[in-house]
């Protein structure tokens, strides 16, 4: 991978943390085809001293061309917070001085070891595709034990907590999602989580 330049987080590396398709989602809308894992369970996939290994081969490469790394982001195959690692490759990440951030589908931000691992970077994305249940089933086509309320739930409370950039993305769903009622009950409820801290 080479840094790519993003309009939120200025030229972004990703990080793949997990192996292909494992998810908690299996999302109508995924670029990377159907769920090959659905997993709710949190596992190792690799060792932090790898991801550091090949973080630091990657920018010296880039900075020896000249490039520029405004952030490492964990935006991999699948959810990223399904590695039990998260928090020490975040950590270790930040020893290195260069910032982190974390794009997640959520689904697992109403556990303490999630929240715990997510404090520690520095801008989380938290996506919401949908408010209602029937369409969150639809959409997203999420893990059996997953409770929806419980994610809203979660992400209410971490956004309370959580001292570095939150953001959220949403897909709309042509004849799933309906567009505007649902971005505005969405966007209400992100309004009133910022302004709960
Ligand atoms: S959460 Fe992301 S990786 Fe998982 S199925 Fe949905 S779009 Fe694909």
């Amino acid at each position: 991978m080479w840094p790519v330049p993003s309009r939120r987080l200025g030229f972004s590396l990703g990080i793949n943390n997990i192996p292909k398709k494992v998810c908690s989602y299996s999302c109508v809308y995924c670029q990377i085809g159907r769920t090959i894992n659905f997993s709710i369970k949190r596992q190792e996939f690799y060792k932090t001293d790898e991801i550091i290994e090949a973080l630091s081969e990657k920018t010296d490469e880039v900075r020896a061309a000249g490039g520029r790394i405004d952030y490492v982001t964990f935006v991999p195959d699948g959810e990223p917070t399904l590695d039990i690692n998260l928090g020490r490759h975040i950590e270790a990440v930040k020893s290195t001085g260069m910032k982190v951030a974390v794009i997640s589908n959520a689904s697992l931000i109403d556990r303490e070891d999630v929240v715990s691992d997510l404090e520690s970077a520095d801008w989380v994305s938290l996506k919401v595709d949908a408010i209602d249940d029937g369409k969150w089933k639809r959409v997203d086509r999420p893990h059996g034990l997953l409770d929806h309320a419980g994610i809203l739930r979660g992400i209410r409370e971490f956004s309370g907590k959580y001292r570095g950039i939150l953001a959220t993305e949403t897909m709309l769903v042509r004849g799933a999602s309906r567009t505007w009622a649902m971005l505005i009950r969405w966007l209400n409820i992100f309004h009133r989580c910022r302004n709960s801290t």
